[in-house]
C-alpha cells in the first residue's frame, strides 16, 4: 500500500483504521511502515481518506502473499478459494473429509493488531510434520510448503507478515496426545497468538471421542458445532 505524500493533508483520519497500526505521521505526512503493513487494503476500502491518497498495486511475489492472506475477498490462485482456509473450515463439513477415528486440526495464527510472520507458521508446520500429519492439499499454507513431508515453508516467504493464516491437517485420534504436547512445547517459540481447533465426527450414539480424550488430558475447550441445514447434500456416511 502506498500513500501519495503530495495528496496527504495530514488529517490523521486513516490512523485508527489500520489493523496493524502501520500508519503514522512523519513531518506532517501519513507514512506506512512497509515491514508491518500486511497489504490488507482496509485503509483504501474504508474510503476514509478525504483526498484519495491511498493507492494499491499487487506487490510482486513473495510480498504478494501478504495481500492474498490478509484481504478475505482475494482468491488464492492455487486453491480458487478466498480467505485463509478451505471451504469446509468456514461452512459445514458435508464431504466426509473427517472420518471416524481421525482428527481434523486447524492451527490459526495471528489476529488483527498482531498478525503473524510465516516463520512462526513454519515452526509449527515442521513439528506437525514430524508427527506424521497429513496436510490438507487445498489449504493455501500447504501451497507455501517446499516439502509437504517436512512441513518446511519456502524460505522466501518466512519473513512475510499477514493478518492470519491457518494450517489444516488430519491424523489418527491415537496421535492426539503426543501432538497436543508437541504444540504446547513449540508454542514457547512462537512470536504471535495461535489457537488450535480439533474436529471429529460424532459416534452413532451421539458421543464425541475427542471430548473424552481432551478431558483426560486436562485441556480446556470450547465447543463450536456446525449444523447442516440441508443446503448441501452430505456425501459422508452418517
Ligand atoms: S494495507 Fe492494511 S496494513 Fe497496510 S497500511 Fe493499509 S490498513 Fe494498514
Ligand atoms: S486520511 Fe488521507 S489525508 Fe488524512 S492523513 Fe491519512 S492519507 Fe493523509
Amino acid at each position: 500500500m502506498k500513500i501519495d505524500p503530495e495528496l496527504c493533508i495530514a488529517c490523521e483520519a486513516c490512523l485508527p483504521y489500520c489493523p496493524m497500526a502501520a500508519i503514522s505521521m512523519k513531518d506532517d505526512v501519513a507514512v506506512i511502515d512497509d515491514d508491518e503493513c500486511v497489504e490488507c487494503n482496509v485503509c483504501l476500502k474504508s474510503k476514509v481518506c478525504p483526498v484519495d491518497a491511498f493507492a494499491f498495486e499487487m506487490p510482486p511475489y513473495p510480498r504478494s502473499v501478504r495481500h492474498v492472506f490478509s484481504d478475505p475477498r482475494t482468491e488464492h490462485k492455487e486453491t480458487k478459494i478466498a480467505g485463509r482456509g478451505t471451504e469446509e473450515m468456514k461452512t459445514n463439513e458435508v464431504t466426509g473429509r473427517f472420518k471416524r477415528g481421525w482428527v481434523g486440526m486447524g492451527c490459526e495464527f495471528g489476529r488483527p493488531g498482531i498478525g503473524t510472520r510465516f516463520r512462526d507458521v513454519d515452526k509449527v508446520a515442521q513439528v506437525l510434520a514430524k508427527h506424521g500429519v497429513e496436510f490438507e492439499s487445498k489449504n493455501p499454507v500447504t501451497f507455501l510448503m517446499e516439502n509437504r513431508k517436512t512441513g518446511k515453508l519456502k524460505p522466501e516467504v518466512l519473513n512475510e507478515k499477514v493478518l492470519s493464516a491457518i494450517i489444516e491437517c488430519l491424523y489418527p485420534i491415537e496421535k492426539l496426545e503426543e501432538i497436543m504436547k508437541a504444540l504446547k512445547e513449540v508454542a514457547k517459540e512462537v512470536d504471535t497468538v495461535f489457537s488450535v481447533e480439533v474436529i471429529n465426527r460424532a459416534d452413532p450414539d451421539g458421543s464425541y471421542p475427542l471430548r473424552k480424550k481432551l478431558d483426560q488430558m486436562g485441556i480446556p475447550y470450547y465447543i463450536n458445532g456446525k449444523q447442516n441445514v440441508g443446503l448441501g447434500r452430505p456425501k459422508a456416511d452418517v
